[in-house]
């Protein structure tokens, strides 16, 4: 199944995308996730509607996984500016402001004024449908509602000028485009097969699959919720594999105007511009 979440009539409902179809549901996908019954009414033809973010409830941040892919690690290398550490034994987490989040086909938020190192970072989102604390990691996909695509674009300078932490320079307002829709993990084929791209301008720069994820999803939710309750609508980003703008010789910063597509296979595509915004820059 998925969950999409359009604004019909001035109400944001949820819906269930079925091919080139949505039916609305009464309540909003936040509700689903957190056990409200899926009872479909009206269908409307997507071309009709635009799609945005499917959550918009967050229990708290946005929880992140950082250099999850082993090359991504590996390429960031010397490029840590005082961050440097041998590879990790566990998975490395920190989070993200829920205001950072934006719809599938909404503009990324770019205020030059800012930070002049906007990157983009293509990811997979889980989200949980069932609280636990401490959960085994044979266990832990029994607590996935499902999944998500997320860019994670970040500010390198930001992350850097406060000393080496991610949260400035994760939690920029309206730079983290979700969805296009939430898919439900019973409608996941193959959870190591998912294949994760990054095109900016039609040039493909990231390209993996989950497979070459450092710490698998289980492994993730193991670690992370070891002495700490996840929650159902908890939203976990899963890192990003290599070829992020940072890492690349010459460097490659996101600009004015940029179109950025993030794609997951079995779980759809995110088509954002970044456009120049006033964020408030001093
Ligand atoms: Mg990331």
């Amino acid at each position: 199944m998925r969950l999409a979440s359009v604004t019909v009539g001035g109400v944001r409902r949820g819906g269930v995308v079925d091919g080139e179809s949505i039916a609305l549901l009464s309540c909003m996908v936040d509700d689903v996730v957190r056990g409200a019954p899926v009872e479909t009414a009206e269908v409307l033809p997507l071309s009709e509607v635009r799609l945005e973010s499917p959550l918009h409830r967050f229990n708290r941040d946005v929880l992140c996984t950082g250099w999850n892919y082993w090359d991504h690690f590996e390429e960031s290398k010397g490029k840590r500016e005082g961050q440097e550490v041998e590879r990790p034994l566990r998975p490395t987490f920190f989070t993200k402001g829920p205001d950072t989040v934006i719809g599938p086909s909404d503009d990324i938020a770019y205020d030059p004024g800012l930070s002049q190192k906007w990157d983009y970072e293509a990811e997979i989102a889980m989200v949980i449908g069932r609280d636990g604390r401490s959960i085994p990691e044979e266990k832990a996909l029994d607590h996935v509602f499902g999944f998500l695509v997320a860019n994670d674009v970040s500010q390198r300078d930001l992350q850097r000028a406060h000393g080496g932490q991610w949260l400035k320079g994760k939690s920029l307002d309206a730079t983290m485009p979700l969805g296009p829709w939430l898919t439900t993990i019973d409608s996941v084929d193959d959870l190591a097969g998912m294949r994760v791209q990054c095109e900016v301008n039609g040039v493909l720069l990231q390209d993996a699959t989950s497979a070459q994820m450092a710490f698998s999803f289980a492994q993730i939710i193991a670690e992370l919720s070891h002495g700490m309750t996840l929650r159902a609508g908890d939203v976990i980003l899963t890192g990003t594999p290599s070829g992020v703008g940072n890492a690349r010789e010459p460097q490659l910063f996101l600009r004015d105007g940029d179109v950025v597509v993030t794609r997951v296979s079995g779980l759809g595509e995110l088509r954002n511009t970044v456009t120049l915004t006033d964020l408030g820059a001093r």
